[in-house]
């Protein structure tokens, strides 16, 4: 049997109000650097209406992530809330580009408001799960530079799901990218086809009730989005475009602040971002964005497999043969923080998910647990059970 991730500790519901008002506040980052030396930079604070997040296990990680975020006290440096997440910077940093220049990318971080001043600290880890750089810093509550935002000219939305328990739930917002205002109606009705998607697979289906879902109307000036390799360049909401580090079918934004700006005032936690295109393609990073082509046949599967990545940091399951050898995704003498594939450096998840060679892009020296995944392919139906247990132990995580 799969018991290998253990359950999370029980933490009091009562410390959430003691350090935190119902308020968010978003903390933008700059990640720079080469591939040599990275670095993280504070841009700026704002702060919106509502908090959406989880009022429980705050002091606990979800997953360790290629990146933390800790908020401690000043006085007892006590941690009362974290956060992990992964990002593109950290993709790019293995690309031949950051071995020839430096490069800079945004990250906003959702926190709980503090009450009282406190320190932020935010460390970014290599593939060998190595803290490379760290920023710490003092955030207070009452400097008057923090930017109020999101309490009016929010962005039009439609509650597409409601949760059977709001106070212990999930929200996930699905804002559109490439769709105009005339284009609105086959936007919601992109959504809707998503969320079903979803609900299709277990275990979003047994826990359906535990997900609140918004659709966010953030329309651009130009339908469709950019293609580069067809040199198509669109206005839209979000900048985003296919053939990110050169790989035709990678479809991201660069523009992370105004993916958040759009969504201020509204409440979130994670979110998928549909592309009105039919081109092939779509990326999810972890507690970061899914990105997914709405209009390609493809995109029941593709939308739930990316929502993999964002949501519950899994791993891709599927290798090529070809170029394998050289991807450095994964350090094959250090067992992977995701949940899904394994080095065999961990015994006790090596002999419980470690039966099928091949996955995280290598053919050789990384496993998975079966044959076929959602994380692996289109055409399977469903995800593993290695898969499912751990995005059920995530939606426990932050529900209860
Ligand atoms: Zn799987």
């Amino acid at each position: 049997m799969l018991l290998w991730l253990l359950p999370f500790g029980m933490s009091s519901a009562q410390n959430f109000d003691e350090y935190f008002a119902d308020s968010t506040l978003r903390i933008d980052y700059t990640l720079a650097g080469s591939h040599s030396r990275q670095s993280v930079f504070l841009d700026k604070l704002n702060r919106f209406p509502g908090w959406a997040g989880r009022r429980n296990h705050l002091g606990e990680l979800p997953l360790q992530g290629n990146g933390q975020l800790y908020v401690r006290t000043l006085n007892d440096r006590r941690i009362i809330y974290c956060h992990s997440f992964s990002s593109l910077f950290q993709e790019w940093i293995e690309t031949e580009e950051a071995y020839k220049t430096e490069r800079s990318f945004e990250h906003c971080m959702l926190i709980p408001f503090p009450k009282q001043p406190v320190e932020v600290e935010i460390c970014l880890r290599n593939n060998k799960r190595e803290t490379v750089c760290r920023l710490k810093h003092i955030i207070d509550p009452s400097d008057i530079l923090i930017q109020r935002i999101g309490e009016e000219h929010v962005t039009p939305y439609k509650v597409m799901l409601e949760p059977d328990d709001p106070d212990h739930c999930i929200d996930i917002a699905f804002l559109a990218e490439g769709y105009t205002r005339r284009e609105l109606k086959t936007f919601y009705r992109d959504v809707r086809t998503g969320i079903e998607s979803l609900f299709q697979h277990e275990p979003f289906r047994s826990e359906k009730g535990r997900f609140r879902i918004v659709a966010v109307a953030s329309t651009s000036l130009q339908s469709g989005v950019s293609v580069p390799r067809l040199s198509l360049w669109k206005h839209t909401a979000f900048s985003s475009h296919f053939s990110t580090f050169y790989s035709d079918r990678y479809l991201t934004t660069l523009h992370i602040k105004d993916v958040h700006d759009a969504l201020a005032g509204i409440p979130y936690e994670h979110i998928i971002i549909l592309a009105n295109t039919g081109e092939y393609g779509g990326g999810g990073i972890y507690n970061s964005y899914n990105l997914t082509a709405a209009h390609h046949p493809k995109y029941r599967p593709v939308v739930v497999h990316e929502f993999g990545h964002s949501f519950a940091g899994l791993a891709d399951e599927y290798y090529y043969d070809a170029h394998d050898a050289n991807d450095q995704t994964y350090s094959l003498d250090v067992e992977p923080w995701e949940p899904n594939i394994t080095t065999k450096h961990d015994p006790e998840k090596a002999v419980a998910i470690g039966r099928t060679e091949g996955g995280g892009y290598r053919a050789k020296g990384i496993w998975r647990y079966q044959k076929d995944c959602r994380m692996r392919t289109n055409e399977y139906p469903e995800f593993c059970p290695v898969c499912q247990q751990s995005i059920l132990r995530i939606i426990r995580f932050y529900t209860e």
